[in-house]
């Protein structure tokens, strides 16, 4: 039996899958893909697959838990059972009810609900193949399917990991890294660089912190340009088109 410790980064800067630590995986964006969702996006991560749908803003029942002076946002992540290795318990589990909450609170920020009282705005993430990220990823498919059901939103929600892996901080981790590595750090930032999620799994120093929020900031900005880019190949133009993160 070989005992020896994953090796994460090969001798020439590589990591297992051919990326540089500062390296995103390639990603694919399709948006208005389902014709009885209000909003849609499918959208490719290397090997994570996700599906985002958008219903409303429609009239929230109960009614006592209507807003009389906004939107409510629900948020619901749900991994499919054939999305994992070990085949997911299907139904909500308590990671997903983490993912489903703190992924709303990552769009309050944004999303101008004011304009829609006593209405939810649903927001199904439905991950089809998972390969880590994947609550980054449902954020930035769930960002375009918002906008293409045509809720204003005040910004992008631009998300990705980093993390630390043979005491190296990387961007965006695949899952042997992710679940083996030190530490893994999933931010979702605005285009005026507003942080609406950060958790963080594992250790780090202070000044790796530091540094792995410039690394992430930078993913955050490179997947900003690629859903820019889905969004002008949807819609031919949009107002945020040229505002930068910060
Ligand atoms: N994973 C899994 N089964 C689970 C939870 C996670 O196989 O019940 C895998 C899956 O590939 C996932 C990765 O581990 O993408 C990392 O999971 P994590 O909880 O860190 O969330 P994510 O990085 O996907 O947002």
């Amino acid at each position: 039996m070989n005992n020896e410790p994953t090796k994460f980064i090969d001798e020439n800067g590589l990591r297992v899958d051919g990326r540089r630590t500062d390296e995103i995986r390639p990603m694919k964006v399709d948006i208005g893909v389902l014709s009885r969702a209000d909003g849609s996006c499918y959208l490719e991560w290397g090997n994570n697959k996700i599906i985002s749908a958008v219903y409303g803003p429609r009239e929230l029942h109960p009614r006592r838990m209507q807003r009389p002076d906004a939107a409510v946002i629900r948020y619901k992540y749900n991994m499919a059972s054939f999305s994992v290795e070990d085949r997911q318990r299907p139904g909500p589990s308590r990671r997903s009810s983490e993912i489903s909450k703190v992924s709303s609170e990552a769009f309050e920020p944004v999303v101008m609900t004011q304009f829609y009282p006593n209405t939810v705005i649903d927001v199904f993430s439905e991950v089809l193949e998972a390969d880590a990220g994947t609550r980054t990823a449902a954020i930035n498919a769930a960002t375009l399917a918002l906008i293409d059901a045509g809720i204003p939103l005040k910004s992008l929600v631009s998300a990705c990991a980093v993390g630390k892996v043979d005491g190296q901080l990387v961007l965006d981790l695949n899952k042997k890294e992710d679940n083996e590595g030190e530490a893994d750090l999933p931010v979702a930032i605005t285009q005026d660089g507003e942080i609406t999620l950060l958790q963080m799994d594992g250790h780090l120093t202070e000044d790796e912190i530091k540094q792995a929020m410039e690394l992430v900031k930078n993913g955050c900005q490179q997947i900003q340009q690629i859903q820019r880019e889905a969004l002008l190949k949807k819609f031919g133009q949009y107002e945020g088109a040229d505002t930068e993160i910060q």
